[in-house]
Parts: C-alpha cells; sequence; structure tokens
C-alpha cells in the first residue's frame, strides 16, 4: 500500500506562494503557520485579514462552500508548494525524513540543519525526494472529505486535485489517494504492521466481543459513545474479582506479544513502568468536542491514556524491554476506533496492577484521583518493579492529556522539581531534552512538583502530556487510532535516542 511513488501533484494559488515565498525564512525562524484553528466568534473574513490570505483562496484551499466554519476547524492556510514540507504542530523530523523515504541525515544536510528541532511553520526543502509516496485510502461509511484531507495534512482542494475530483462527494469503498500519514520509519514499519487484530484475539477462555470501538472482553459497554460529560458505567461490584479477570486478559496479551517476537534488542536491560495517569474512579478530563457536522461528542482522558499506554508498551517489548504497567483493565485491552465518533465510554474499571492492592474488597482499593486519592500506589508499583531493575535503567512515564489553558497546543514533558526550585531532578530533565525533539514541533519540557514523582524510586520519570485538552484539535487526534499510534510512536523513538545517545 506504500509503494506509489507518483509525484506529487502539488499546486498553489499564486497569492498564497507569493506570500509565503515573501515570508520564506531560514530554518528556525518562525514562518506563517500552516493553519488555523477556528476559535469561537471566528469568521472566514477575520481569519483571511488575519493571516493576509483571500476568502476565496480559503474557500478554495478548505473546499468550504459559503462562509460557514465550526470552532475546533482546522483551516489550512497555504497548499504546500512542490519539493517542500511544511511543518505542523506535532510533525517530528524523522517522521518527515521516513514519510519521504530520506534519513534524517539527509533531510539535515538539504536544509543545512544542526539540530533535529523544527517548528510548526517551517518550510523544508525535500529536494529530488519531493516526489512523494502516496498511500492509498479506502473510504469508510460516514466518511467525509474534510475529515480524510485533515487526517492526511491535506487540505480538500489538494485531494480533489491528486485524484482529479471535481466535487467532495465520495464514497464507501471508493480508494483515494493521499499523503502518507507521518509515521513510516525503518525501525518501526515492522510495527506499523503489527497484526493488531491477532494481539485483540481471544484467548484465555476470554470472549472477544467484536464492536467498531473495541474489542471488549467481559461485556460492551451499555452505551454506544460517551453521550455526556458525566456519564459512567461501573466500577464493578468486586474490585478482588475485577483484578483477577484484568490479570487473565492481560496474561493473554502478553503472550501474543511475545508470541510476535522481536524488532530488536536496543531496549534490552530497561525496565519501565507505564502509567496511564487516570482510570478507576477517576476519569481524567472529559470534554466535549465536535463532528464533523457540529453535533456534541465527549472525549474522556483516562479511556484514551490508557490505550495510548498500551500501545507504547507494545513496542517496547518489541524492542527488548522489559515493561510494567500500574494500571489494567478487565473489559479490553487495544482499541481500534471506528467511526472515531462511537468516542469511548468512561468505565470505572480499571484496576491496579498489583495483587496486594485488590486482596481485600474494599471501595478504597479502586484508583481514584483528588487529593485524598491512592496515587502513590503508582509510586509503590514503580519502587517493586525499580528494586529489580539494573541501576540507571528503570524507567517511569506517566500518560496523560489534560487541560491546561495555559499552555500551548504542543506536547509538555514534566520532570520533577521542588516547589521553591531548590530541588530537580536533573537526570529526568535531561532525558527530557533528549526525547523532545521525537515528540514533534513545539514540544517543550519544564519541573514541577508532582507526587507521583516525588519520591519515586526510577532513575528516569517523568509525566508525559501528550495531548492538551484544552485544545479542540487535541480531542479531535485522540479519537483517531491512527494519531494514537503515531503519538506512542514518538514516545518509543524518543526512548531510542535516549539509550543511542547515551551508550
Ligand atoms: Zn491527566
Amino acid at each position: 500500500m506504500f509503494d506509489f511513488s507518483l509525484v506529487r501533484l502539488s499546486f498553489a494559488f499564486a497569492l498564497v506562494l507569493l506570500l509565503f515565498q515573501a515570508l520564506n525564512v531560514q530554518a528556525g525562524e518562525k514562518a506563517l503557520p500552516p493553519s488555523h484553528t477556528v476559535e469561537r466568534g471566528d469568521t472566514l473574513w477575520d481569519i483571511a485579514r488575519i493571516h493576509g490570505v483571500s476568502v476565496s483562496d480559503l474557500q478554495k484551499i478548505n473546499g468550504i462552500e459559503g462562509s460557514k466554519i465550526l470552532v475546533g476547524q482546522k483551516l489550512r492556510l497555504r497548499t504546500t508548494p512542490e519539493h517542500n514540507h511544511i511543518v505542523e504542530r506535532g510533525d517530528s523530523l524523522w517522521e518527515i525524513a521516513h514519510a519521504y523515504g530520506m534519513t534524517v541525515k539527509e533531510l539535515k544536510k538539504i536544509n543545512v540543519m544542526t539540530s533535529d528541532r523544527i517548528y510548526p511553520g517551517q518550510k523544508l526543502e525535500l529536494g529530488a525526494w519531493s516526489s512523494m509516496r502516496l498511500e492509498t485510502y479506502t473510504v469508510k461509511k460516514g466518511d467525509y472529505l474534510a475529515r480524510i484531507a485533515r487526517l492526511h495534512q491535506m487540505s480538500v482542494s489538494e485531494i480533489k486535485k491528486l485524484n482529479g475530483m471535481r466535487t467532495s462527494v465520495i464514497y464507501p469503498g471508493q480508494e483515494l489517494k493521499v499523503n502518507p500519514i507521518l509515521r513510516k520509519s525503518h525501525e518501526l514499519s515492522a510495527i506499523t504492521e503489527i497484526p493488531w487484530d491477532d494481539l485483540m484475539a481471544s484467548s484465555a477462555g476470554l470472549k472477544r466481543i467484536p464492536a467498531g470501538n473495541g474489542p471488549y472482553y467481559g461485556q460492551r459497554p451499555k452505551a454506544n459513545q460517551q453521550p455526556n460529560l458525566g456519564y459512567y458505567e461501573g466500577p464493578p461490584t468486586s474490585v478482588t474479582r475485577n483484578y483477577r479477570q484484568a490479570r487473565k486478559l492481560w496474561l493473554a496479551f502478553d503472550r501474543e506479544i511475545t508470541r510476535l517476537g522481536k524488532l530488536s534488542d536496543r531496549l534490552m536491560g530497561w525496565h519501565f513502568v507505564l502509567d496511564p495517569g487516570h482510570g478507576g474512579l477517576d476519569p481524567g478530563a472529559v470534554v466535549e468536542n465536535l463532528d464533523g457536522n457540529g453535533n456534541k461528542i465527549y472525549v474522556v482522558e483516562d479511556e484514551y491514556v490508557y490505550d495510548l499506554a498500551l500501545r507504547v508498551y507494545v513496542m517496547l517489548r518489541l524492542h527488548g524491554a522489559e515493561v510494567t504497567m500500574t494500571l489494567i483493565s478487565p473489559n479490553h485491552i487495544i482499541r481500534r476506533s471506528n467511526p472515531p465518533v462511537r468516542s469511548f465510554v468512561n468505565e470505572k474499571n480499571e484496576v491496579y496492577n498489583n495483587a496486594e492492592f485488590n486482596k481485600i474488597n474494599r471501595w478504597s482499593n479502586w484508583p481514584n484521583g483528588g487529593p485524598e486519592g491512592n496515587l502513590l500506589r503508582r509510586v509503590a508499583i514503580s519502587r517493586k518493579v525499580c528494586e529489580k531493575a539494573p541501576k540507571n535503567r528503570c524507567v517511569f512515564l506517566s500518560f496523560h492529556a489534560d487541560i491546561d489553558h495555559s499552555a500551548p497546543e504542543a506536547p509538555l514533558v514534566l520532570y520533577y522539581e521542588s516547589r521553591n526550585g531548590r530541588r530537580v531532578d536533573s537526570v529526568s530533565r535531561n532525558f527530557s531534552s533528549i526525547i523532545l525533539p521525537a515528540l514533534g514541533a513545539g514540544a517543550r519540557a519544564r519541573g514541577q512538583n508532582l507526587g507521583v514523582l516525588r519520591n519515586n524510586p526510577a532513575r528516569i520519570k517523568v509525566v508525559l502530556e501528550l495531548r492538551n485538552l484544552a485544545y479542540i484539535d487535541h480531542a479531535w487526534a485522540l479519537r483517531f487510532e491512527q494519531l494514537r499510534q503515531r503519538d506512542a510512536e514518538k514516545v518509543v523513538r524518543g526512548m531510542l535516542n535516549y539509550v543511542e545517545q547515551t551508550n
């Protein structure tokens, strides 16, 4: 599917191109952003004026008829000139290189770059590699062109032109040429072809219940999707029985991973503790989002970061690492998102992955949030793992996608720093700075006094806010399994970079 080697039919509207060339700056400086996310109160005219483009160009590039735009909608401000890639938030250099069939070294050389850091809006020259490899996307029921375009970082006009389409009408089963989702790489190419369905097979006597946003192994959630902010299902009556079921499912999943074999031994000897930041009674952030028709849908942080952590789990294991989860679910492992509007339901059924904590059937044994919560059990699980791990090779990663209105729309890595700033976990700070380029354009790191990091015996311990649910676009992205997989691969790539640089 990835072997199409057609010359990318890129084109530019004269005004946009001229404007872009006028603003074309050296690598490292800020350029005109590639897109604008519609905020409450924005009109098409405002957006055109702010960015110095014409309304008719905005309409053409984004396939908009009339002036209706939706809050949270991402409008592309220009088409990508041929032989170039315009960096979007979240793109990372290695992804771009591999998507175009280049090495990072080649890409850096062409662009006279000395570091791997890139910036949103930056224009990268692709040189002779501009004949981009296209992917084929098969239209699913309920798809619409703007969504497909957005998923593949294209404008509606680009996708129409590339496929010789006159209208935006598409039909299920139709094959469209699209840009590759930027996540192919040499090391991970085998992983993107992981037989996910085998990993989600029924085993250990558990019946697999298929679902577009599943599969499930206990029972399918009663609601089809998260219907409002406060909805939840569970918790089951017995934390003890729930834990037994979760372990059974977990061991079956783990056996399937072992059966896949290994991609490398690069993380041999490393021990990881992966911590989905919420779960059990605590769903984390729950936000409202919109589907393509402007209907409300709801995104629950803990359900999505669990999926992300599991994807990281699989890949770390395939690179030879020992990995332990702090929380596990009795009802599902990795889940598909088909269609993405069927958002995951807030199920209060995750338990701490430790027999001790589930021995007694007591309400307070469910994972919970808040200041009186049992958050420190995560640190206790970390301690148990790190005691047995080789010194310096124990890593604790906590996965989040919280709401932070004061933080930018980019991944954030948090390491421990005491309130007065006197004590700083410098090993984790150094780790953070090394993994940032892999996390993509705009990623940042800073210190914070967090309970889950304080007194955590792991040599490296960080909180990864991979998405910021204050941004409608990030809530949107979490709903797509392709993009969750992309986020997970960034984390693994960052880890591999770290091991390479510090060995
Ligand atoms: Zn969180």
